[in-house]
């Protein structure tokens, strides 16, 4: 499993040393980006196979927030924190990150055209756990507190945007 683990800072690590403004370089031809469409194939493959798909997908981005990403953000300063956040969600085009309300233990951020959901077919309930947990992760490890992150508003239910709501614990 240490070999993941290695590879995953080594993908996150591109983006904070500028190379080739911020690509992998890797494919000659095709370059970096994959479609939208491929990643809402995989997303929604995995998440219709059982409800616990949906715990998993937040505990991997939890996870992968808290061991990979959050190395490469500086600081303790919440907005700061999320501005880098959204610096690395715009490098990589997960979307569009827009900082809403920050309070002391309650955090509201919406993202735009988030690859996740955005005009992905009607569904019942919101998409982007792997984006909740990504951002409990980074802020968690950061800050030092537990933190729980529920989306609130999301693309696959028909809403303009994804909203969710960052919640430190005691
Ligand atoms: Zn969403």
């Amino acid at each position: 499993m240490t070999h993941y683990k290695s590879f995953l800072h080594a993908l996150h690590g591109i983006y904070y040393k500028g190379e080739k403004k911020g690509t992998k370089a890797g494919r000659q031809k095709l370059g970096d980006f994959v479609s939208i469409n491929f990643v809402q194939e995989l997303i929604y493959s995995l998440e219709q196979v059982s409800l616990g798909t949906e715990q998993l997908l937040y505990f991997v981005g939890k996870k992968y927030g808290k061991d990979v990403a959050a190395e490469y953000i500086k600081g303790r300063d919440k907005k700061k924190i999320l501005k880098q956040i959204g610096s690395h969600f715009e490098k990589n085009k997960v979307g569009l990150l827009e900082i809403v309300n920050v309070e002391k233990k309650r955090v509201v951020v919406r993202i735009k055209e988030c690859a996740i959901s955005h005009n992905a077919p009607g569904v019942s309930t919101p998409v982007c756990f792997f984006i909740s947990g990504f951002l409990a992760g980074v802020i968690e490890k950061k800050l030092k507190k537990s933190c729980i992150v529920n989306e609130t508003m999301c693309c696959a239910l028909g809403d303009d945007f994804c909203e969710f709501i960052i919640r430190e614990q005691d």
